[in-house]
């Protein structure tokens, strides 16, 4: 899988199929995205490459974790994510991917701060907040 930012500046691969896929409603996610909810596929950092520029925002995530997330200082699109330092894993943001119908969501979470106006098709398990 690959994909990258609306200038082009910042791209990235994948080798492996990510670990976990889905929709997070969350403030944050809303706030940050502009929208209903991230998209977003969670890879082992062992199986990810990107190369460009980023510029980084941490908060304090809901769940009490740092969350950090990491965009591109040109265009401004918010490709990854990540955790507490060490953790070896990426969140990327599905909409920036070369062919976003790679994208297969498995969850809904964070569903307690989900929007009336936003329900997407389909049926997915759902999870009021972060699951296990
Ligand atoms: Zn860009
Ligand atoms: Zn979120």
């Amino acid at each position: 899988m690959k994909g990258g930012c609306l200038c082009g500046s910042v791209r990235y691969e994948a080798s492996a199929a990510p670990l976990h896929s889905g929709f997070c409603h969350c403030r944050d996610c809303q706030r940050a995205t502009g929208t209903g909810h991230s998209c977003y596929m969670i890879f082992e950092a062992r199986d990810f490459s990107h190369s460009g520029e980023l510029r980084s925002y941490a908060v304090v995530a809901e769940s009490g974790a740092p969350s950090v997330r990491h965009f591109c200082p040109t265009c401004g699109s918010t490709v990854l994510a990540s955790g507490a330092p060490g953790e070896e894993r990426w969140t990327v943001f599905a909409g920036t991917l070369d062919d976003p119908s790679e994208f297969v969501p498995e969850a809904a979470i964070m569903t307690r701060s989900r929007q009336r106006w936003d329900h997407v098709q389909g049926e997915l398990p759902e999870f009021s907040c972060m699951p296990g």
